[in-house]
């Protein structure tokens, strides 16, 4: 479905992010893997991908939260492969603390990485995408793009910016080819994810086991984590023609934390 496609995703050295990159590299597309970690680990997971799905994959390790390094990694992807069509803006780190402890270098961190590095992308990635007449822009927002919880200040307020900046650039290039949505994943257990249940147990002097279940019985009714590869597949379902249409909107994929 996606032979000859190039797509970017951001933060898939971990998570979600490689969840999207394999089930992309499955469906033919050539992967740009970015990201942090063990260099060794890195290209084990790269070569995996090619190796599994005969596709061609890099690396680049551009930092996300400087908007020239966002920018350059546009541009390197277009010298070595000719074309970006799919952009997957996932990178993403969390902080928490009451609003007004909040450090500034930590909001500025999570301003940057969650939210401007997709503009930066998309700015970056759109004219040739627009040219060809296809391209599938995918922010990974977060039910805290639509709904808050208390002390992530800078996350929630982050992910309701890409959430607004998902609405505007489905609106600008409405008709063209080019569609943008994001998705807005409820728990899924990822490194990100196993720090907080980690807080949890050692702020309330509960287990690893009842802090996941506390975790999952305040926000997500299924009670049940949304997996990697379930947000790989609605990635996939965003660049295929079922979705030509959709545009500018935010899915969730949350258990129904949503819904109440
Ligand atoms: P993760 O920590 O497993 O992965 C984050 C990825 O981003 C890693 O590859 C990491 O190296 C990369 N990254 C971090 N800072 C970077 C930087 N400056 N430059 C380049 N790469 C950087 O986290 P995850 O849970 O897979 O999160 C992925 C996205 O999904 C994030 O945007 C997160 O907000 C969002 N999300 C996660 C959950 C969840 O429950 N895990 C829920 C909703 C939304």
């Amino acid at each position: 479905m996606l032979n000859g496609k190039v797509a970017i995703v951001t933060g898939s050295t971990s998570g979600i992010g490689l969840g999207i990159a394999k089930e992309l590299a499955k469906l033919g597309a050539d992967i740009v893997l970015n990201g942090f970690g063990d260099a060794g680990e890195i290209e084990t997971i790269r070569k995996g991908i090619a190796r599994e799905h005969g596709v061609r994959v890099i690396y680049d390790g551009a930092d996300m939260s400087k908007g020239e390094a966002v920018r350059g990694l546009i541009d390197a992807t277009i010298e070595k492969f000719g074309r970006v069509d799919i952009l997957v803006n996932n990178a993403g780190i969390q902080f928490t603390a009451p609003v007004d402890e909040f450090p500034p270098a930590k909001w500025h961190a999570i301003l940057d990485i969650n939210l401007s590095a997709a503009f930066h992308g998309i700015a970056r990635a759109l004219p040739q995408m627009k040219k060809r007449g296809w391209g599938r822009i995918v922010n990974i927002a977060s039910a805290h793009g639509l709904v808050a919880s208390t002390h992530k200040a800078a996350y929630v307020a982050a992910k309701h910016g890409l959430v607004g900046l998902t609405k505007v650039v489905g609106l600008e290039t409405a008709g063209s080819g080019v569609t943008c949505n994001a998705i807005c994943p409820g728990w899924v257990r990822t490194p990100l994810v196993e720090k907080q249940i980690s807080d949890m147990a050692a702020q309330r002097g509960i287990s690893q086991q009842e802090a996941t279940e506390e975790l999952l019985a305040e926000k997500q009714p299924s009670l049940q984590f949304a997996s990697p590869e379930q947000l790989g597949g609605s990635v996939a379902f965003l660049c295929s023609a079922a979705a030509d249409q959709i545009t500018g909107t935010a899915i969730s994929v949350d258990g129904g934390w949503t819904a109440r």
